[in-house]
Order: structure tokens, then sequence, then C-alpha cells
């Protein structure tokens, strides 16, 4: 089973859950989506800047 570091108490959680059992750090659901969505700003940005 995959495994994540919870950042707030350095323990080793399930990657599946929401929350850290330990000490219910919520981990951030939309981290996929991050990376996409500043990819396309650096895109209209640049656009911006060369038309
Ligand atoms: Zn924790």
């Amino acid at each position: 089973m995959k495994k994540k570091e919870c950042p707030s108490c350095a323990m080793e959680v399930d990657a599946k859950s929401k929350e850290c059992p330990i000490c219910g750090y919520e981990f951030p659901q939309s981290n996929s989506l991050v990376p996409v969505i500043a990819i396309i700003l650096i895109i209209a940005f640049l656009l911006m800047i060369f038309l």
C-alpha cells in the first residue's frame, strides 16, 4: 500500500487517507490540479507579453 508523509507530524500514513490519523492534518486534495493551473497561467502571461 502506498504511504505518504504527513507534513505536520512527519508520520507515514496511507496515501489515500484525506487526513492524518495521528494529528488530524488535512491533506490537500487538489494536488494534481495545481501544476496544470500554474502552466495555464504562465502560458497566458507569455501570450500577453508577446501579442
Ligand atoms: Zn500527522
